[in-house]
């Protein structure tokens, strides 16, 4: 057995790994655990990114990213976020997974408090814990629409805390902040001098009537926001490792710094087929938000028809977290037992945080004819307890 560090014990086991593992072995299995786009990534980015490839684009890219792909975001983040910044004010990450390590590594110091969102995305906690920053958990609750309810998050601020963590849209809740809630957290960030760093990484899958707003583009904001945003989700990228931070330059110099000792950048192709995919697939990203919306509905309609099962109406991503109290089952419970007795795959809510007890995740990243099917079989199992 080899002497490990300490820091080792920060990441827990997953059950979405075991359910990997437990997916490729019993593909009689259908899958709700998906947290990522079923879609194939779209066909212009990738030939564009064969002929850079071809082309020679096999090399190392500066530290910041290619100034093509940060100068084409300039134009994005105007338009479609309402961030009015220079190249400078943007670095090119692998993934908005590195954007939030490097986020942290630079505005957090050791011992200092940051709040995350709970129930919220799984890398949120170890990354605080593994730069000796201490995670504070904001319970999100159903009643609220697992909104951040801002006198809440006041309670949870004391002199130790340097930074608030908040996702829209979320994973795994699907909830869409609002404007107004947005410009009580920008207030209260302004008021106790803290930053936020604010995940998009769902910016695009947004359904009825529903908006996305980043905080960093309210008034004033830029200087205490880093936005994290990515090719992954919007444009069925995941593979191709490109996202981004967005924050004032000063923060962003010390972000692209770190990046030595991390990725130094993400394929330098791919960064340029980045570019093609903000140039030439807004139909195709229209097209995926169509189906993932009717996904949407059936899975919504299933679930309040569906004994003992209720579920807020996500308007964001591709999640839904329905509750599952009544079952009267821990929600790792309940997971065993739709594993078990209805063959469907779906995550605890306890990995995304313990406020995610009593709900479950379900993607609709999943065909619609496979989640009809595994709704189906959900109801007949629940039936016969
Ligand atoms: N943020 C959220 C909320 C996510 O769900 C994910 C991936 O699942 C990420 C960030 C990281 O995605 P990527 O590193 O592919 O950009």
């Amino acid at each position: 057995m080899h002497r490990l560090a300490e820091r080792v014990h920060v990441i827990e086991k997953s059950k979405i790994e075991e359910s990997l593992v437990v997916l490729e072995r019993r593909p009689e299995i259908i899958s709700l655990g998906a947290g990522e786009p079923d879609f194939p990534a779209p066909k212009n980015v990738v030939e564009f990114a064969n002929k850079m490839l071809k082309k020679g684009f096999t090399h190392y890219s500066p530290l910041q990213g290619r100034h093509e792909l940060r100068e084409a975001l300039t134009k994005k983040l105007k338009k479609e976020n309402k961030i009015d910044v220079s190249p400078d004010e943007i670095v090119i990450t692998c993934g908005s997974k590195e954007a939030l390590l490097l986020s942290m590594l630079t505005v957090i110091d050791k011992g200092q408090n940051v709040i995350i969102p709970d129930p919220g995305y799984v890398a949120y906690r170890p990354i605080v814990q593994l730069i000796d920053g201490i995670p504070k958990h904001l319970h999100l609750r159903e009643e609220d629409g697992f909104a951040i309810h801002p006198e809440q998050l006041k309670k949870l601020i004391d002199e130790k805390t340097r930074a608030i963590v908040i996702n829209t849209p979320s994973n795994p809740t699907g909830t869409v902040l609002k404007k107004k809630i947005l410009e009580e957290i920008a207030d209260i960030a302004v008021d106790r001098n803290l930053i936020i760093i604010c995940d998009e990484a769902y910016e695009k899958l947004i359904y009825d009537d529903a908006k996305h707003v980043s905080i960093a583009g309210l008034n004033g904001m830029m200087k205490h926001v880093i936005t994290t945003q990515t090719f992954s989700k919007s444009y069925a990228m995941c593979g191709f490792r490109v996202g981004y931070a967005v924050a004032a330059a000063d923060v962003i110099k010390e972000m692209k710094e770190f990046k030595i000792c991390t990725t130094l950048s993400p394929p330098t192709a791919y960064q340029l087929a980045a570019v093609e995919a903000l140039k030439n697939s807004d139909k195709y990203v229209q097209k995926m938000r169509k189906e993932y919306n009717r996904r949407r509905k059936l899975i919504v309609r299933r679930l309040d028809e569906i004994q003992k099962t209720r579920c807020i109406k996500p308007e964001g991503a591709f999640y839904t977290f329905p509750n599952i109290k009544e079952l009267e089952m821990n929600s790792k419970e309940v997971t065993d037992f739709f594993l078990k007795k209805a063959k469907v795959l779906v995550i605890p809510g306890t990995e995304f945080g313990e406020f995610g007890e009593g709900f479950v995740r379900l993607s609709y990243a999943t065909a619609y004819e496979k989640i009809e099917k595994a709704m189906e079989r959900i109801d007949q199992a629940i039936r016969k307890i």
